[in-house]
């Protein structure tokens, strides 16, 4: 157990394992939870939405954790998929879209140079990404977004947009959980940047995501806690200047 507050404004050394008693020193605009031990303050939502989104999957394993820990939690989310990704495993995008979640285009191979290699070559990239995406899921889904690779946002990649009448999904709120920094620097980071309107981006694809999952755990049973609702992200069309702007 930790000691008296005078000591709890210096970081004890060999945190792992530390128990966690909430000590009521946090402000009341503030829940505090414990994730493995370490005490974790979540900002209270008092109602506000904010919305969870994924990216690069279908992945085998993690794409499923991820819609389990979602409908639990009855938490529906945007699915960002990689086309080519999408088309070799079509029973994890129909697994998506019957959970209530939403489709979104994240290009046909995640080429992250695309914008060096000219307006057809992205147009290739946009559009194959999506027929991929629109065939894998059930007939008559609507994919109406699309979510650049890496968040370049060049004019080739807005066109291409444009020509399929897609959305930007931007996001406000990225843990970088796809560099692996361990699922408690996950929610840390995820927690410091909620705010009303937040979109958090966590990845469910492109390698190992146990640590997105373990942390999309705790995340859920702490945002709805602290008062947040997280909900689908909302459209913003292309023409509205800030839709498209650098993340
Ligand atoms: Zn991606």
């Amino acid at each position: 157990m930790q000691g008296p507050s005078s000591a709890a404004r210096s970081p004890t050394p060999g945190e792992t394992g530390r128990p966690g008693p909430a000590h009521p020193s946090a402000s009341p605009d503030v829940w505090v939870g414990h994730f493995h031990g370490h005490r974790v303050e979540v900002p209270r939502g008092h109602g506000a939405t904010m919305s969870f989104t994924f990216d690069d999957g279908p992945w085998p394993g993690s794409t499923s954790q991820v819609l389990a820990l979602l409908a639990q939690h009855h938490v529906h989310a945007v699915f960002c998929l990689i086309g080519d990704q999408a088309q070799a495993r079509p029973s994890l995008v129909r697994q998506e879209v019957a959970g209530g979640h939403e489709l979104c285009d994240h290009s046909r191979d995640h080429d992250l140079l695309m914008g060096r290699k000219g307006q057809a070559y992205v147009d290739a990239e946009v559009s194959t990404g999506l027929a991929e995406v629109r065939g894998a899921a059930p007939k008559g889904t609507k994919v109406t977004f699309y979510r650049q690779p890496g968040g370049t946002w060049d004019p080739h990649v807005v066109r291409a947009m444009d020509d399929h009448d897609l959305d930007p999904l931007r996001w406000s709120d990225d843990p970088r959980d796809w560099s692996r920094p361990g699922s408690l620097t996950i929610v840390r980071r995820v927690v410091a940047k909620l705010h009303p309107g937040a979109v958090v981006l966590m990845h469910d694809g492109g390698g190992d995501r146990s640590e997105s999952v373990e942390a999309l755990r705790f995340l859920l049973d702490a945002v709805t806690a602290a008062g947040w609702v997280p909900v689908l992200a909302p459209h913003v069309h292309l023409s509205d200047k800030a839709a498209a702007k650098p993340q």
